[in-house]
């Protein structure tokens, strides 16, 4: 007889099982988190919360994997890469507590998208207005370098929350070249149709897919990713950040503000 057990959290087809079972985007954030299928990153994800950076010696870090953010019924979502070690792997929210989400939060807010500029902890009441943000990979991994493998265990929970998703979703501003890579495939497997050749991750890239059922458009927009890095040498800067937001929110026809409401940043 066929063995019908239900992998457990450590098994490599955890997330194919579970994801599927989800029914709603709470419920599919709740069981994520239980995710232990790639080894390397538990053992790193444990390794950081129990080292700790100086700065963050009296945090019990959160160590597991970190789910998606944001409402789920969100017209515009944002996809990037994977939580830094001690920022969403040390709040157990996305963007929140790193350099990345300092820019991207002020930006987000910027434009009317946040309900403030700065993202510090779970429950410092941040809001995002009809955005939700998600990432292919939802531990943190070493030198924010995941392998092919964790990708491709974890895009599961990524295809089904796109599924979940779907019904409201009329943009997606993708942070980075790994995020794009990953989700035109899982895009194209859930019958978005894309046009061919598939066009190349570029900072303003904009690709428009159609529904399977050829009536909806998804609105895609390429965004350089808002690391340390990428906005301390000015590849991005806040106010490119902003546009692109803006671009998105207009394509997912939120009512944001252009930039400029908020005087914080002169770039
Ligand atoms: S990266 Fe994804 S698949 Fe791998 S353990 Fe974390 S949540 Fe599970």
């Amino acid at each position: 007889m066929p063995d019908t057990t239900p992998p457990t959290p450590e098994a490599a087809g955890f997330p194919a099982v579970a994801a599927s079972g989800a029914r709603s985007v709470p419920e599919l954030d709740t069981t994520l988190t239980t995710c232990r299928a790639c080894p390397r990153l538990v053992a790193w994800r444990e390794e950081t919360a129990r080292v700790k950076r100086p700065a963050f010696l009296d945090w019990e870090y959160w160590a597991r994997p970190v789910p998606g953010f944001g409402p789920p019924d969100a017209p515009l979502a944002l996809v990037g890469l994977a939580p830094a070690a001690h920022g969403g792997n040390r709040t157990g929210r996305i963007f929140t507590g790193d350099a990345s989400g300092d820019a991207l939060f002020a930006a987000l807010y910027d434009v009317g998208l946040a309900s403030q500029p700065t993202a510090t902890h779970r429950g410092d009441g941040l809001r995002l207005h009809g955005v939700r943000i998600t990432m292919p990979v939802h531990c943190a991994p070493p030198g924010n370098l995941p392998t092919t493998t964790e990708r491709d265990a974890c895009r599961p929970w990524l295809a089904r929350e796109l599924a979940l998703l779907s019904p409201a979703l009329r943009a997606i501003v993708v942070l980075g070249g790994f995020a794009w890579q990953t989700l035109l495939p899982v895009l194209a497997d859930a019958g978005w149709q894309l046009p061919r050749p598939r066009p190349a991750f570029g900072h303003g890239a904009e690709l428009t897919l159609t529904s399977p059922d050829g009536h909806r458009p998804l609105h895609l927009i390429g965004c350089y990713h808002p690391s340390l890095r990428n906005m301390s040498t000015r590849t991005l800067t806040p106010a490119q950040l902003r546009e692109v937001l803006l671009r998105g929110a207009v394509l997912a026809r939120l009512p944001a503000e252009p930039p400029g409401r908020d005087q914080r940043e002169a770039t």
